[in-house]
């Protein structure tokens, strides 16, 4: 089968390899559609963001190697002993972070806290490729209402679902959300079924503050021609917000505002609000914790999704309740398409993308419209 592998920082290359071998606990599945994460894309070009480390050390000793690939739409060929969820022609998705099933966490029912459990595309081969080896706990069943370009964005959903649920917005809470790329976007539709109150976005790209208020953004703040925290303390009546999702920092490399929006989420919250971290930053930043401590604010980070987010999220599109179409704005065809892909992914601004791009690798033959 056909394959990218990657033989070091920005280097990929279409191989032919093996076909992977059904193992116990183990499906394999023909790839439909799979998406580069923003994550992904900075690593595939070397840039620091989280697993750096881990994916220059195994580039380092196991190059060429089947890399990334953890957002995507399949379908079942064959499944392995002992799977019983799934058959041959199911649609799935899959959660990308996998509990290890074998630490104290694990063992005493806690494993939606485990961190020793293997990443797929990071430890485990992804889907840049004609067919991948999944396994089964990692999989959910996509709707047939949610087609396949749809559901190779539901893994990145799942996560915004689990840092909303973090939040614990109460009715009626404002929110407002810095970062309107894919996961701001999730996070803020995510946060209209969750009784939000009054809801405010903030990006520096036009097409991404149009795209806000298409699905739901009650004001969308372009930060470009005007101080984003003065503009949400006006629509709060002077207090800030109750809750901040920070979807903006990282490297500028990647388009990204390095801390720069962090420091304004703090800014724009209310004294006792909560601030949800959904950036990565990629190296360590200074941060004023006694600013942070004489406002009581509260600075959460996501859980990791769970199979219950996920068969969430799976209702959620398939409800309509959350809109994942309008925000696909680049899909190419065919496996040779996933370099321009990750460039597409890695300047989203200078190609007006705001979902990653996608690639149809072998797409159904009969598309719910
Ligand atoms: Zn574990």
């Amino acid at each position: 089968m056909k394959a990218w592998r990657f033989y070091g920082f920005n280097d990929m290359r279409l191989d032919d390899v093996a076909e992977p071998r059904c193992g116990p606990g183990q499906v394999i599945a023909e790839v439909l559609c799979v998406q580069p994460s923003v994550t992904e894309a900075q690593l595939a070009r070397g840039i620091p963001t989280l697993a750096y480390e881990q994916i220059k050390a195994r580039l380092e000793t196991e190059a060429p190697v089947q890399l990334f690939g953890h957002e995507f739409c399949a379908r079942i060929r064959e499944t392995g002993e002992g799977v019983s969820r799934f058959h041959p022609g199911d649609r799935v998705a899959a959660r990308a972070k996998l509990p290890c099933g074998a630490c104290p966490l694990c063992l005493s029912g806690r494993s939606h806290l485990c961190r020793r459990g293997p990443i797929i595309g990071f430890q485990l081969p992804g889907c840049f490729s004609e067919l991948a080896l999944l396994p089964e706990i990692a999989l959910v069943k996509v709707d047939e209402k949610i087609s396949d370009n749809e559901a190779a964005c539901l893994q990145s959903l799942s996560d915004s679902v689990a840092a909303v649920e973090t939040a614990e917005i109460r009715m009626g809470d404002s929110v407002a959300i810095f970062g309107q790329g894919s996961m701001g976007l999730e996070c803020m539709q995510v946060a209209r079924t969750c009784g939000s109150g009054k809801i405010i976005t903030v990006d520096v790209r036009e097409e991404a503050c149009q795209m806000s208020k298409e699905l739901g953004a009650d004001f969308a703040i372009n930060a470009t021609g005007c101080d984003p925290v003065a503009a949400i303390r006006d629509l709060t009546e002077g207090n800030g917000v109750d809750v901040v999702f920070e979807c903006a920092g990282g490297s500028p490399k990647q388009g990204l505002s390095e801390s720069k929006t962090l420091l304004q989420a703090f800014e724009a919250v209310r004294s006792g609000g909560k601030i949800i971290g959904v950036s990565w930053f990629g190296q360590p930043l200074q941060i004023n914790i006694d600013w942070l401590r004489e406002r009581s604010l509260r600075y959460l980070f996501p859980d990791i999704s769970t199979v219950a987010h996920l068969e969430h999220t799976v209702r959620l599109v398939a409800s309509g309740r959350v809109r994942l179409k309008p925000v696909i704005t680049h899909v190419l065809s065919g496996i040779e398409s996933v370099p321009r892909a990750f460039e597409i992914t890695g300047h989203k601004a200078k190609y007006k993308a705001i979902n990653p791009a996608q690639v149809s690798i072998c797409p159904r033959t009969t598309q719910v419209p």
